[in-house]
């Protein structure tokens, strides 16, 4: 008999090549299920492909023959790792091939609150052609400092493209990145320096205990009023009440965000009713080219663990304790 594979994804969602690369060696059973059904084939499953689901105690006990967790993703902050770690399991994402579609995706949120592409749109469609208002001017990317807080994959990415439109880049960090400060003239700083400094802010770091509320109140209150924010990284990192605060006090120009403290949004979220903000719902990644990257990078992961191989994208807190053991 084949293993079961569980995919928290439908099936239109997860690339055809994925699906055909697992087929081969394992039965791949797809969401939408019934929590009945659900459960019927968590309990047989020995590898999951998972999105957003939380994985803790209460998952992982349905689940006792479960070899992988392979995240759809790279953030893994609903993952208990630990946990996961004690019973063997080994926890994967798919890094670096989803890096691009982000940072084009918060330049994507930049270029539509410096340029008002949304309120631009909505002009013409209704406005422009009676001659009534001129349409009021943009802001200059070229010259402006771009402030990248988290320089891992994707901020690199994102310092690449800020370089392209010739802009300065500051950069904070846990850890120092000398490749962006050689290739980028990028600039390590201290968080309270980067908020003072940019007139971009974006967010590229996981979120962790030390990252949830990164951006609150007082960190808002040090941007300078014209500067924009963006987050694509998670929600939590930023006090949401405080950053609607500080949007509708003109505290801070604007802000593009493409996740949220709770998500999806409710539709009567106080942020939805800002004129100074450009909201997506979480994606990033959501591009045909880098799914199908992401889909095979996680059916290849899924594909080690059944042959009893470790897999080649493990979280770094597992690389000590399996790669040890080979
Ligand atoms: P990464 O691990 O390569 O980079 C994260 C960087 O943040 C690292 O350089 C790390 O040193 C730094 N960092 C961690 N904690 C910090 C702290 N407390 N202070 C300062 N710096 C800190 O990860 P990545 O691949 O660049 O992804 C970043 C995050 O983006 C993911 O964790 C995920 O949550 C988010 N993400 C969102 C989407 C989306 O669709 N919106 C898609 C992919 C990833």
């Amino acid at each position: 008999m084949k293993p079961k594979v569980y995919v928290e994804l439908p099936r239109d969602f997860f690339h055809e090549d994925a699906v055909n690369m697992l087929s081969k060696v394992a039965d791949t059973l797809f969401e939408p299920l019934s929590k009945e059904e659900f459960e019927e084939v968590i309990a047989e499953s020995s590898a999951a492909i998972i999105g957003l689901k939380r994985i803790d105690e209460n998952f992982l006990e349905l689940a006792p023959k479960l070899k992988i967790v392979a995240r759809f993703g790279v953030g893994y902050d609903n993952v208990d790792v630990e946990a996961c770690t004690k019973r063997g399991i080994y926890v994967t994402i798919t890094p670096n091939v989803l890096s691009d579609a982000v940072a084009e995706h918060t330049f994507a949120l930049i270029l539509s609150l410096t340029r008002r592409v949304i309120e631009a749109d909505r002009y013409v469609r209704s406005e422009w052609a009676k001659g009534e208002k001129r349409f009021p001017l943009g802001v200059d990317l070229k010259g402006k400092t771009i402030g990248i807080i988290g320089c891992g994959r994707i901020g690199s990415q994102v310092a690449r493209k800020a370089y392209g439109f010739e802009m300065k880049i500051l950069y904070h960090d846990a850890v120092r990145n000398e490749e962006v400060e050689k290739r980028f003239d990028a600039k390590l700083v201290s968080l309270n320096e980067l908020l003072r400094n940019s007139d971009i802010v974006t967010l590229h770091v996981p979120l962790t205990d030390a990252t949830r509320g990164m951006i609150g109140e007082k960190e808002l209150n040090l941007m300078k009023e014209s500067a924009y924010l963006i987050n694509t990284s998670r929600g939590p990192v930023v006090d949401q009440e405080a950053l609607t605060r500080a949007l509708k006090e003109g505290k801070i120009a604007g802000a593009g965000l493409d996740v949220f403290a709770l998500e999806p949004i409710p539709l009567d979220d106080p942020l939805l009713k800002l004129d100074n903000v450009v909201l997506t719902p979480h994606i990033g990644s959501g591009t045909v080219e880098t799914r199908r990257a992401m889909a095979l990078k996680a059916a290849e992961n899924v594909l080690y663990a059944l042959k009893g191989k470790v897999p080649p994208d493990l979280v770094p807190e597992q690389r000590e304790v399996f790669l040890k053991q080979t």
